[in-house]
C-alpha cells in the first residue's frame, strides 16, 4: 500500500461530487489519513457504491445525495455533516460540468446559465451554508483547471467558469481569515469520465501527453494529493493560492 501520513486524524471533510473520479480519490486520501469523509453526488447508487468502496478501505465515511445547484441538497449536506459530527474542518468543492462544445458567442443563455451555477455560484453557495460550522484552522479547496489560464476553443466558457475560480479562492481568502484558509488545484488533464472526450481519443491524449514535461496524463491520485496537502496543516501558511498540477503543461510563472 501507498506511503501516506495520518495528517486528517479527527478532522471532518466535505467533498462534493465525490462519487467518482478526482473527487472520489480526494475523499479516499482524505479518509485513508484519518479523515471522517462526507461524499455526495447527484445519484443515490452511485453515492451507495462508493461509500462500499471506501468502507472497504477502512474509511468513516457518510455517504449524502447531492446536486451542488439543489438549494435543499446543499443544506441537507450541510445539516447531515453537523448533525453527525458536530462540525466541519474541510470543504473540497470539486464539483462542475462542462455542456458544451460550442464557441462562447454561440453558446446557448440556459448553458451559460448552467455554467455559471454550477461551477462557481453553487460553490459560494455551499460555503455560505457551511460557515456557521467551520472550525478555527479549517481549509477550502476548490477544483479549478489548467483551462482556467487559458480557455480552450473546445471548452473556453468552462474554462472561464474556470478562470473565475481562481479569483474566488484570492476573495475568499481575505475574507474567510485567518481562521479558514482557501485554496485551489488546477488539474491538467486526468482520464476520468468527464475528460472521456478528450482523453479516449488516442491521438489528442498523445498531443496532451507531449504538452506535458512527464510525458503522461494526470492520475486521479495526483490531484488528491496536492488537494489533500493544501487541505492539511502542512499547508498551514498558504491561502489565496492554486496549485497547477498539470505535468508542466505551460499555466503561468
Ligand atoms: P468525473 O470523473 O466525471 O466525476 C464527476 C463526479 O461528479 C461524479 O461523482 C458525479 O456523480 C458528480 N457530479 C456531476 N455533476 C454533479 C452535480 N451537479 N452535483 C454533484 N455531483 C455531481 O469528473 P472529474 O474529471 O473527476 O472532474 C472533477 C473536477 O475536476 C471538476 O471540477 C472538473 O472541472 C475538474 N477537472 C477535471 C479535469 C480532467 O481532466 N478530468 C481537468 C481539469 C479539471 P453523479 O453522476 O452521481 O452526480
Amino acid at each position: 500500500m501507498e506511503k501516506i501520513g495520518r495528517r486528517f486524524e479527527g478532522k471532518v471533510a466535505i467533498v462534493t461530487a465525490s462519487t467518482q473520479g478526482i473527487g472520489f480519490s480526494i475523499a479516499e486520501r482524505l479518509g485513508l489519513e484519518g479523515a471522517s469523509v462526507v461524499i455526495s453526488s447527484r445519484k443515490q447508487n452511485n453515492v451507495n457504491e462508493a461509500v462500499e468502496k471506501l468502507r472497504a478501505r477502512g474509511i468513516q465515511v457518510l455517504g449524502v445525495v447531492c446536486c451542488v445547484s439543489h438549494a435543499q441538497q446543499r443544506k441537507n449536506l450541510i445539516e447531515k455533516t453537523a448533525q453527525k459530527y458536530g462540525k466541519i474542518d474541510v470543504i473540497v468543492s470539486n464539483a462542475a460540468a462542462n455542456p458544451s462544445v460550442d464557441a462562447i458567442l454561440e453558446t446557448q443563455e440556459s448553458v451559460l446559465d448552467k455554467l455559471r451555477e454550477i461551477n462557481v455560484k453553487a460553490s459560494v453557495l455551499l460555503l455560505k451554508d457551511a460557515a456557521p460550522h467551520l472550525q478555527k484552522g479549517s481549509s477550502i479547496v476548490f477544483i479549478s483547471s489548467i483551462g482556467a489560464y487559458q480557455p480552450p476553443a473546445s471548452m473556453a466558457m468552462y474554462g472561464v467558469t474556470k478562470t473565475a475560480l481562481l479569483g474566488l479562492t484570492k476573495a475568499l481568502a481575505s475574507e474567510m481569515g485567518p481562521d479558514t484558509r482557501v485554496n485551489c488545484v488546477a488539474p491538467g488533464f486526468v482520464p476520468t469520465n468527464f475528460a472521456s472526450f478528450i482523453t479516449k481519443n488516442e491521438a489528442v491524449k498523445k498531443a496532451i501527453e507531449k504538452r506535458t514535461l512527464l510525458n503522461r496524463l494526470g492520475t486521479t491520485e495526483d490531484m488528491a494529493a496536492a488537494a489533500a496537502f493544501l487541505a492539511s496543516d502542512d499547508a498551514s501558511y498558504i491561502t489565496g493560492e492554486t496549485l497547477v498540477v498539470a505535468g508542466g503543461i505551460p499555466s503561468r510563472l
